[in-house]
């Protein structure tokens, strides 16, 4: 006979914790705690109707098995039994809770019904047992008022009047009585008010529902199962399915269980508590309670709860008893059944417990959430103490939870006190705050007197890159995730939100505007959280964090370097850059953008001699100009390969177009037009020539090295004579020269042309044989990818550039999806940003294709990602499985790509490891 039913308590249990899948979490932990051998904890007995009854219900026109019915009974009197209490006995009545309980968490999702076994008769028991008929009363009142709105309205789909449900109707009749009677709280009803209301309640509930609050117990609690199920299916359960990818047909199971009561009296107390500190990591015992109230006053925060220990004080709180003061011998137990619970989950468990007349019953037990520097620890430390070995140790700790060990954050007490003002896409991590100011001079001039400055911008270009330098924080309206402003503050490890359009900048550039009016001046203090995205008005505070001095970390990381076969690189482009990626584990540089040598710090005077470059009109000019800009190229890649001290820089060719670098200030332009001497209209003409109508897609990447191969050669040139003096010095270099935006194999064998005849001349005149370097390409178009083939011929190595190959994979303008790509998400009509997540259905593909192409010609093709999904933990995994040889990101994403290359590591040995489990044992010969 199939069985549906599931007992627990009285430290036996039908169940266990595996079987969540039957149980749901709930029901699972409930029966491990009360039948574990070596946990026997004191849970109030009940029973789980599986979640294959809930199949069964939508299955059969909401009917049950016949066979449930039986097993119900024979469970409810098995806790009769524990209880020595009888389920509707007017003497002393048993009361019971009926709760949902899936196999994945969906907190607030369904609905419960408490107190059930009430009615007019049994209430005389409750009184004479507990001698307290307000408490007796007001359980009463619960649940007429809980069972209406959820069995006998929502489950009943009846459609309330004018909008109003049977909840608000009554409420509104409680809120009346005290009003009339001028209380503030609901604990001032006294016995008769509550008395009175219960009366009034079912006469409504009857009026407007049709029907009477059902008195007999057993009635109550089949329509409170029903109820269970039926919110399976609730608009609110759905649409949290949908959004967490929960199948619809795993169901629900519903646990009953006897009602025990936090608040009977001054005996009485409720309390939520963790294994360890949340907040820290901490391996100490740490929780709140209140005296005389139930589960949810403690969640819902309108009184102040009392710390369990000293340890749990805080400042609100430290004037409170301690449940070990108050309780001890409850504290005692409670405190011994923390440290089993612990020992036998080998994680920090999140517990909630009662205590009823001095007596102590756990309630709930679950893995505890808790904060990135608290699962470091955690992670750490429970190795350390040889609970968990160190794969587990490695998969303990979200790769995204490490950004908040390496950013300074607002203090999450503050935030929450304060209403967000504004909303963008969180392009850069951590927190930030400063005054607002609006063009990037005034961040430098602001910047430059000692104030601390957030820029905010419509979108910011290579010219704003000096503000953005000096301001705390970037905010622009427009621009995605890998917008300009994105890119450059994420490279830095500051503080951005790009694509904020619920911001309007007033034309005087002296001010913002928020969908909701307000007005921020400039000079007026705001905050920004680009983790979340979200803008506040004022100066919130900020926690700073030195992850040098986090030894936890330290370890953490020790244990993912041995485990990871992914290498990590980072995108560098000054040598301050590299080396604080290489104190963040990074084996090397996977993206060295030329380009950025023209922006920022020093680099007005490579600037100007790139402009002349650019604005030259003959090859003449063209090349005179490049052998003036050379020395800067060289000193830069130079100084940059010597603090790699050997490890593999990846320097890429010139990549945009050379229109972004034309200035629009009128003295850079009259100081251009003298030194080229030509007039201003000859510059606006030369100016207005390179312009183009879809840059992206124009003349940029290689197609400048065809186009002007003097370019390519200045490059090169610079590169190798870098690297070629470091080796006369007695260091180290180990370039690898990258060529951009190539579409055939025909750009790529052009390019070598220039650079074995400059490889040639540089060892001429450095007077050494070779120069050692390798050759590779960026895949970044379709095409590359699908005639990889023929590319690796000539191609010693790949690195996939995921920005470009999404924007061309999906024709979305990389600097223009701020207007779209928002209403794609809230829609679902795309699961995610496909510049931050690697699309695995289409680019993966490209990128499979690409890898497998590849190496068909070159067995040892080396293959990176240098898009800044190099630094997206779900993208990095994905890295490992397409068998990438590195990933590349930003210095300050180094540890979160380790972290994610070493659970991808893990998760393989995971997966061998149950597969094995899976296959049959082979049978001994001779055994029969
Ligand atoms: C890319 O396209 O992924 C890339 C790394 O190059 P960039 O972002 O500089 O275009
Ligand atoms: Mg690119």
């Amino acid at each position: 006979m199939a069985k549906y039913v599931y007992f627990f308590g009285g430290g036996k249990a039908d169940g266990n914790e595996s079987m969540k899948n039957l149980l749901g979490g709930k029901g699972a932990n409930l029966a491990e705690m009360a039948g574990h051998p070596q946990l026997k904890l004191p849970v109030p007995p009940g029973f789980t109707l599986t979640t294959e009854v809930c199949t069964y219900y939508y299955d059969n026109k909401k009917t049950y098995p016949k066979e449930l019915k039986d097993q119900v009974n024979k469970a409810l009197a098995a806790v009769e039994k524990i209880m020595g209490k009888k389920f509707g006995d007017p003497k002393d009545p048993l009361l019971m809770s009926v709760r949902s309980g899936a196999r994945r968490s969906m907190p607030g999702m369904m609905d419960t019904v408490l107190n059930i076994g009430l009615n007019d008769d049994t209430i005389q028991g409750l009184i004479a047992k507990t001698n307290n008929p307000r408490f007796a009363y007001d359980a009463y009142r619960r649940l007429v008022m809980m069972y209406a709105d959820v069995v006998m309205e929502k489950a009943a789909g009846i459609e309330p009047k004018g909008g109003k449900g049977i909840r608000k109707v009554l409420d509104e009749k409680l809120e009346l009585v005290k009003h009339q009677k001028g209380y503030k709280s609901d604990t001032e009803l006294t016995v008769e008010d509550l008395k009175a209301l219960v009366v009034d309640f079912k006469k409504t509930v009857k009026e407007v529902l049709g029907k009477p609050f059902p008195e007999t117990p057993l009635e109550q609690m089949w329509g409170g199962i029903g109820a269970v199920f039926m919110s399976w299916n609730g608009k609110r359960a759905i649409d949290y399915r949908r959004i967490e990818r929960i199948p619809d047909d795993w169901g629900t199971a519903v646990n009953v269980q006897s009602m025990v009561f936090g608040n009977m009296g001054d005996d009485s107390a409720t309390g939520v508590a963790f294994t360890r500190n949340p907040g820290n990591g901490e391996n100490k015992f740490y929780g709140e309670y209140l005296v005389n109230a139930q589960g949810e006053d403690v969640v819902a925060g309108t009184r102040t709860p009392a710390p369990i220990n000293d340890y749990s004080q805080n400042d609100q709180s430290r004037h409170l008893p301690t449940l070990e003061q108050s309780f001890p011998a409850c504290y005692k137990q409670l405190d011994q059944f923390q440290s089993r619970l612990e020992k036998h989950y080998k994680d920090m468990q999140d517990i909630e417990f009662t205590i009823e007349k001095g007596v102590l019953y756990m309630l709930q037990c679950r893995v505890g959430k808790r904060n990135g520097v608290a699962a470091v620890r955690m992670a750490v430390d429970m190795y350390k103490e040889k609970s968990i070995d160190a794969n587990t140790a490695i998969m303990r700790v979200g790769p995204n939870q490490l950004v908040e060990l390496l950013l300074p954050m607002i203090d999450p007490k503050a935030e929450l006190a304060t209403p967000i003002i504004a909303k963008g896409l969180p392009a850069g991590p951590g927190g930030a705050k400063g005054r607002a100011v609006f063009t990037s001079n005034d961040a430098v001039a602001w910047g430059e007197r000692g104030e601390k400055v957030i820029l905010v911008r419509e979108e910011t270009s290579p010219e704003d890159v000096d503000g953005m330098h000096k301001a705390q924080a970037i905010l622009t309206l427009k621009g995605g995730m890998t917008s300009h402003a994105a890119l450059v503050a994420r490279g830095w490890g500051k503080c951005c939100i790009v694509g904020c359009s619920d911001l309007e900048i007033a034309d005087d550039n002296k001010s913002f505007t928020t969908k909701s009016g307000k007005t921020i001046k400039e000079g007026e203090w705001i905050t920004l959280n680009g983790t979340k995205g979200t803008v506040y008005e004022g100066s919130l505070p900020l926690v700073e964090i030195d992850i040098a001095k986090n030894e936890t970390f330290t370890d953490l990381m020790k244990l993912v370097d041995k485990a990871r076969v992914l290498n990590v690189r980072t995108n560098a482009d000054t040598p301050k850059d590299a080396k604080k990626a290489v104190e963040f584990g990074a084996e090397g540089i996977g993206l060295f953008r030329t380009e950025h040598m023209f922006y920022g710090e020093g680099s007005d005077k490579p600037l100007f001699l790139l402009r002349k470059m650019i604005m030259s009109k003959t090859l003449e000019e063209r090349k005179a100009a490049l052998a003036e800009l050379a020395p800067f190229v060289k000193k830069d890649i130079k100084a940059t390969m010597e603090a790699l001290n050997g490890l593999p820089v990846t320097i890429r060719l010139l990549d945009p177009p050379l229109h972004e670098f034309v200035p629009h200030a009128k003295d850079k332009l009259d100081a251009l037009g003298k030194e080229l001497h030509i007039d201003s209209a000859e510059l606006h003409r030369r100016a207005e020539s390179l312009k183009e109508n879809n840059p992206m897609l124009g003349h940029r990447g290689v197609r400048l090295g065809i186009t002007y191969p003097e370019i390519t050669e200045m490059q090169v040139g610079a590169i190798l004579e870098a690297a070629g003096e470091l080796v006369k010095e007695g260091k180290k270099a180990n370039p690898e020269i990258m060529i951009p935006v190539t579409c055939t194999v025909n750009e790529i064998n052009d390019q070598k042309v220039i650079v074995d005849r400059v490889h040639k001349e540089v060892c001429a005149k450095l007077g050494v044989k070779k120069i050692p370097y390798m050759y590779g390409t960026m895949i970044e178009i379709p095409r590359a990818a699908l005639l990889a083939n023929k590319m690796a011929e000539t191609a010693e190595f790949f690195s996939f550039g995921t920005n470009d190959l999404t924007q061309m994979s999906f024709g979305f303008s990389r600097d223009d999806i701020g207007s779209f790509l928002p209403d794609y998400l809230t829609k679902k009509t795309l699961a995610a940003d496909p510049f931050q997540t690697i699309d695995q259905e289409g680019v993966g593909e490209l990128i499979k294709i690409g890898i497998q192409r590849g190496r068909s010609v070159r067995e040892k093709l080396k293959v990176g990602i240098c898009g800044e999904h190099g630094g997206d933990a779900d993208s990095v995994k994905f890295c490992h499985k397409v068998g990438m040889n590195y990933v590349s990101c930003s210095p300050f994403r180094v540890p979160i790509a380790r972290l994610a290359a070493a659970q991808a590591a893990v998760e393989d040995i995971l997966a061998v490891k149950k597969s094995a489990a899976k296959k049959p044992v082979a049978k001994k010969k001779g055994k029969k």
